[in-house]
């Protein structure tokens, strides 16, 4: 079962790869950017709260978050794997999968069950240096894709979320990718990696 989750800053190309991956294993691709840009182009109460943090650059609250990628999860096709991409985004949000991967269905799993559990999650670390993100992301043109913006979700980027590489290494749960290469060669190198 393919769990996977696609860390990285903005622009390192986590959305492209995750979709491509997504495509060849057959799981669902789940990117609560847009997950949180469909609600706001809906006005859901959803998207009226997000906007105006994702429009700062800054994190939406967790609550927000965590309560709907749990709605997602519960989902008929994530029932047999999934790729998370963007989150978990802190720590807060990497302790929230911990927690749904180890809670059994029966509730009576062995310790040993649960360890596998949380074994079958592979981390993948995107890595860019910042200079080619910010070009990158200049490129793009997204609405939130302006210099300002960027950033700002660069600096949330190091401070809220780099922590989870420490994180995901310490549970020998990260695979460190180099993404500065082509589109088509980190994808390679992404099919390799992936056991
Ligand atoms: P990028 O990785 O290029 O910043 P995303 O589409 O992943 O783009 O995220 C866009 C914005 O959506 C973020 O700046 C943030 O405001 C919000 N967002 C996305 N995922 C999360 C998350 N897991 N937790 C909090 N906010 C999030």
């Amino acid at each position: 079962m393919v769990k996977l989750i696609f860390l990285g800053p903005p622009g390192a190309g986590k959305g492209t790869q995750a979709s491509r991956i997504a495509d060849f294993y057959q799981v669902p691709h789940i990117s609560t950017g847009d997950i949180l840009r469909n609600n706001v182009a809906q006005k859901s109460p959803l998207g009226l709260q997000a906007k105006e943090y994702m429009d700062k650059g800054e994190l939406v609250p967790d609550q927000l978050i965590l309560d709907m990628v749990e709605e997602r999860l519960k989902q008929n096709d994530a029932q047999n794997g999934w790729i998370l991409d963007g989150f978990p985004r802190n720590v807060t949000q990497a302790d929230f999968v911990e927690k749904l991967l180890s809670a059994s269905k029966n509730g009576n799993d062995t310790r040993e069950e649960k360890a596998e559990i949380i074994n079958s999650l592979m981390v993948i670390n995107l890595q860019v240096p910042d200079k080619v993100l910010v070009s990158r992301l200049l490129s793009r043109g997204r609405q939130d894709d302006n210099e300002e913006t960027i950033t700002n979700r660069l600096k949330v980027y190091h401070q809220q979320t780099e922590p989870l590489i420490e994180f995901y290494k310490e549970r020998q749960q990260l695979v460190t990718i180099d993404g500065n290469n082509s589109v088509d060669a980190v994808t390679n190198y992404l099919k390799q990696a992936i056991r």
